[in-house]
Formats: structure tokens, sequence, C-alpha cells
């Protein structure tokens, strides 16, 4: 494993496969959560330099190098690139630490994953294929599944390297030539994975990256014509641009947005199992985390239990600088800590326990002390709104058929938990909740790059992960051969 630390990587776009400042020459400060300072820049990417990296994937994607490989060697390709990202892990992990301000041992995890999704997808390149269709006598029906052509990839500073696989790798294992444009706050490993992609030997054109602001470089590329499916993730509010912007060019989008998601803890739960992992499921990557657990709702017969549990926990976690027993580092930027700590301050519910941030902590960081509400009116801004921080609201329930309703009671549905030992139960509430995935006893975020991901509402739509995701990425065409 490399123990060195990377080079910054220049201010300079992936276009081609050769490295190119922006058009305009424009670069912008990359600023580390960790002490606020800058340490690297990035291209500030324009309509020009989205431009010329469109064209450069559909000349790879229409009779380029890209196009001309078997689903095999796609795939083999996509598994060498996992294994170079294994190689560089440690170094990545160090650079995505800095960059995005997680925990080191959160970055790390997150390199694990992020080879997991190239070499999940190099595996299947070759094992998604065709049907036949019985119809008419005579006649000889095919279903082929086929590359969109050229994907467009606009992906958020939570999980840059993750993001990156999760939403790259099975655009390219179906066959299609992507342009990514990540996230202007956190986006220094993509730009490394792009440099391993191409010593991979992923021919000219099939990846292309553009970095810069989601205003500029970001909607140039959702409402480029030369594109022909588009996967984002980020906010609703974002969100509804890209569907407009893709609703105008006829083409299908993927929208995985943000959560609200309750974790159900019935009177009969293991308590003991549950309460690290209710914790967890909210401090995790700082609650910057779509699917982050921000809700527990609680039975009454155990409310006091837990929250006492919950206090204890939050009043122990200390946020820090992201080193080695780090496990709460800052948030991405002062933006977002100003945002977090204005719901803080306005929950309007009682304050169970608030954490600290370490003594010697720098002081120009985007620290937050964690802090856990309740009991919370489920309709209250702090119930309702995703506060994508430390941040956890505690509701007390009755009965199942009331914790449904409040699990429910929410324009999102990403993802859902339910704690208790009634086997009937455990089917019945996680057939109930309007969401994209459920854990029973246990709460999964991150992970399961086998898994179906992705959500309801306001939440969005698509799948990502798994089987799902190839299928999102193709488009099936029917072809009808009358043989008399
Ligand atoms: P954001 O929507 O502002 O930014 C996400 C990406 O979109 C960035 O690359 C940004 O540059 C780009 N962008 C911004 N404005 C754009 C525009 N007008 N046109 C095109 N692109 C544009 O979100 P954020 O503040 O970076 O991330 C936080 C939000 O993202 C939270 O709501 C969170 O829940 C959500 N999120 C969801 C998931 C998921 O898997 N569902 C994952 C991570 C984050």
């Amino acid at each position: 494993m490399n123990q060195t630390d990377l080079p910054l990587p220049e201010p300079a776009n992936l276009i081609g496969n050769v490295w190119q400042p922006a058009a305009s020459g424009a670069t912008m400060e990359v600023i580390s959560p960790i002490d606020g300072q800058p340490f690297a820049r990035i291209a500030d990417s324009g309509p020009d330099d989205v431009d010329a990296a469109v064209a450069a994937a559909r000349a790879a994607f229409e009779g380029g190098d890209w196009s001309r490989l078997s689903a095999a060697e796609r795939g083999r390709l996509l598994l060498r690139l996992a294994r170079r990202i294994e190689d560089e892990a440690e170094a990545l992990a160090r650079l995505e630490s800095r960059d995005n301000g997680k925990p080191i041992r959160q970055a790390r995890a997150d390199m694990a994953v992020t080879a997991r999704y190239f070499e999940y997808y190099g595996g299947a390149a070759d094992k998604l294929h065709g049907e036949i269709i019985p119809f008419l006598k005579g006649h000889n029906v095919e279903l082929h599944r086929e590359p969109h052509g050229v994907t467009g990839h606009i992906i958020p500073w939570n999980y840059p390297a993750q993001m990156f696989g999760r939403s790259v790798a099975p655009a390219l294992a179906t066959g299609n030539a992507a342009v990514l444009k990540p996230a202007e706050e956190a986006c220094l490993t993509a730009l490394r994975i792009g440099a391993l992609a191409v010593e991979a030997g992923f021919p000219t054109g099939a990846l292309n990256i553009v970095t810069g602001r989601g205003e500029t470089a970001g909607a140039a590329l959702s409402r480029h014509p030369g594109i022909d499916f588009i996967s984002f993730t980020g906010s609703p509010e974002v969100g509804v641009l890209i569907q407009t912007e893709a609703a105008r060019n006829f083409i299908g989008c993927t929208l995985e947005l943000g959560g609200k998601s309750p974790q159900i803890v019935f009177d009969d739960a293991d308590l003991e199992a549950a309460l690290p992992v209710l914790v967890n499921a909210v401090i995790q990557n700082g609650g910057q985390t779509c699917s982050a657990g921000s809700r527990v709702l609680v039975q009454r017969g155990v409310f006091d239990t837990v929250v006492a549990g919950l206090k204890a926990r939050f009043e122990a976690i200390e946020a820090s600088d992201s080193g080695e027993d780090s496990v709460l580092g800052p948030l991405i930027s002062a933006r977002q800590k100003a945002r977090v700590e204005a719901y803080i301050a306005n929950a309007g519910a009682p304050l169970i326990a608030r954490g600290r941030i370490a003594p010697g902590t720098p002081e120009h960081g985007f620290y937050v002390a964690p802090a856990v509400f309740g009991p919370c009116d489920p309709g209250s801004r702090i119930a309702q709104e995703e506060v994508f921080g430390p941040v956890l609201c505690v509701i007390p329930f009755e009965d199942e058929a009331e914790a449904i309703a409040i699990a429910n009671g929410t324009d999102y549905g990403l993802v859902a938990s339910v704690w208790t030992r009634d086997g009937a139960r455990q089917q019945r509430v996680a057939k109930a909740m309007r969401c994209g995935q459920v854990f029973v006893n246990g709460y999964g975020a991150g992970g399961g790059v086998e898994l179906p991901f992705g959500g309801r509402r306001k939440s969005g739509h698509g799948r990502e992960k798994g089987f799902a995701a190839l299928h999102d990425f193709t488009t099936l065409k029917t072809i009808v051969t009358h043989h008399g």
C-alpha cells in the first residue's frame, strides 16, 4: 500500500485522455474544511469545456476505440481500475479526508467501497444480456440492451470518490461514454481516479471529467444537447433543474436526492444493539449522508430509556480534526456549518444533549458539536427538513399505525429501519415504508454495492447500485425478424 501523500492534481480537466486547463484559463480555490485554509486549485470550467468533453465522449462512443471493445474487455478495464484504486487506497483516503474533511477512517472505508464499485460492475459487464420473446409464428423477437450513448454525471461533495464509482462504473460497464462533473467543494480524488483510469488503459474519451461550479459547468452539462442520459446526485432544488433540462432534451435521468430517514424503535427492540447504530446512522460522515437516519421514532414504553442512552452517547462525541481517532470531522464548508447551526438554534424542541468540539481543534475549521433533540413534533421543521449535519430528532409514538404514519409523513422516501424482535411486525412495517430501502434490526448507510438504492418522491427516482443500475444505464431495443 502506498503510504505517501499524492501530489495534488493540476487545475485541469480530463478530456479525451488529455489534461487540459479550462478554455478560459480560470481556476478556483479548494479549501480544506479541517482548517478552513486553501490548499489546491481546480479548473473553473465553462460551457466550452463541457462542449469539448461531450465531443470527446461522442467520438469514443461512435467509432472510437471504446466502441470497439467487447463487454468482457470493458469489464477487464473496470477491474484493472479497481485494483489501481486499491493500490493507492491509503493515499487516496488521505487526499479525500483533507479535501472533504471526513475522518480518515471514513475515508479509508470510502476507498474500499469505491474500488468495490469498479470490481462489481467490472464483473457484471459481460453478464447483462438480452431476451427472446415468443411471438407470432414465423417471427423471431430479440430484446437487446444497448447503452444510451453519452452519459452525464453530476455528483456531490459528501462522498466524492464513492459517488464517482456509484454513478460512473455502471455507465462504463454497459458501454456508455461518460462526462463527469464532480462537486466544486471536493473533487480531488475524482481527478486522481481519472488519472488512474487513463493508466489502467481506458481508451480516449471513454471517461471525461470537467470540474467547476454547478451553475456554470454543471448547468452546461445538464442542458447539453449531446448527452443521451443524465445521472444526478445532490439536492432536490438542483434535481428539479436537472429533470427540467432532461425533459427539454427528451432524455432520461436518475435523481438521487436527499432524505429524512426514520429509524423506528419498538418496545421489544434489543436496545443494546440498537443504540450505537441509531447514533452512528446520523453521525457518520458528519450527518452529510443522503441516507442519514436523522429521525428516531421511539415507542412510549422505551422512550425514556432510549433518550437516556442517546444522551449519554451524544455527550461523549467530540468533533475533531479527522485524524486516526476521529469519529466526527468538520462539515464541508462555512456555509453548511452556518446552515446546520441555524437548525440547532431554531430546533423548537427540548435539547436532550450536545457533544462538543475537541480542545485543540483547528480554529478556522468548520466544526459543529452534534445535537439530539426530543420529544420533537413530527410536523416541525427539524423533523421534516433535511439538516445534512450531526443533528438527530427523537419522536415518540404509541403504536404501529402511528409509527408508520409518522415515518411516511415527510416529503422524502429514501431509507428506513425497523427495530423489533417480532418477526411479523418486521414484515408489516418494512412493507408499509414508502421508501427505497429498509433495514430490519440494523442500518446500512454507505456500503452495499450489490443492493439497489434510491428514493421515492422528493428523494428522487431511478435506482443505483446492484444490477438495477445496469438497467438504468441501458435502453431496450426490440428486433423482430420475419422469417416466413
Ligand atoms: P447540490 O445539489 O447543490 O450540488 C450537487 C452537484 O450539483 C454539485 O456537483 C454541484 O456543482 C451541481 N450543481 C449545483 N447547481 C447546479 C445547477 N444549477 N445545474 C447543474 N448542476 C448543479 O447539493 P450539495 O449541496 O452539493 O449536496 C447536498 C445535498 O445533496 C443534500 O440535500 C443531500 O441529501 C443530497 N445528496 C443526496 C445523495 C443521494 O444519494 N440521494 C447523496 C449525496 C447528497
